[in-house]
């Protein structure tokens, strides 16, 4: 059963409409599946668009917030659940727990660090649950052909692509999902090249 599943994704109002429709379609599909999205609790950018559709659609939305951020206004005031936390490393740490899967949205440097983070600790077999990119219109392309050089210089090892997947459309999500290689902590065996 997938019943929680942490989304990543960008904080810029001002990209263009396509990301913004990926995120609403995510946030339909989690809701058509009585998904509860854990997301970073923002109101604005693909994390507010996620998180409004998602409750327009009756789904559950639970947001994780450093306090610092509140300060600032920046936190969802109409979702599910807003949990405030010290920083952002307790941030990531509590967004990962008790999920079953991470979706990663197009975002910046914020988002790459959520998702490179999760990357670096399921090689590590500290995180075992799938990682699911979307890769809107090819925006993560030449992050993948990173990972593959990556591989080929043999920074990582060829099992390590067997970590994330990738859906060029929002529905295919739950299969993705669904569809994930088994991971668990003996990864850490080979985690060294
Ligand atoms: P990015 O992909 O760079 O937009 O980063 C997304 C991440 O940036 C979020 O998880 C937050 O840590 C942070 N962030 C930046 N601006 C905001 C905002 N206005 N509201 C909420 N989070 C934000």
């Amino acid at each position: 059963m997938i019943n929680r599943v942490c989304v990543f994704c960008a904080s810029s109002q001002k990209v263009a409409p396509k990301y913004f429709n990926v995120a609403e379609s995510v946030a339909k599909v989690f809701a058509d599946n009585n998904i509860t999205t854990i997301y970073g609790g923002g109101a604005v950018g693909l994390m507010g668009r996620l998180a409004d559709v998602a409750m327009r659609n009756h789904g559950e939305v639970i947001g994780i917030m450093p306090s610092f951020m509140m300060d600032v206004e920046w936190g969802h005031k109409n979702i599910t659940e807003l949990i405030i936390v010290k920083d952002m490393h307790e941030r990531k740490k509590k967004l990962i727990e008790n999920i079953d899967a991470v979706v990663v949205l197009p975002g910046g440097s914020g988002t790459l660090e959520e998702v490179m983070e999760v990357i670096t600790l399921k090689r590590l077999g500290k995180f075992v649950k799938p990682i699911v990119f979307v890769n809107t219109d090819g925006y993560y392309n030449s992050l993948f052909d990173l990972f593959d050089k990556m591989i080929e210089e043999k920074f990582m090892r060829n099992e390590h692509r067997a970590m994330w997947s990738c859906v060029d459309n929002p529905c295919n999500i739950v299969e993705a999902i669904k569809l994930a290689p088994q991971w668990n902590d003996s990864a850490i065996k080979i985690a060294a090249v």
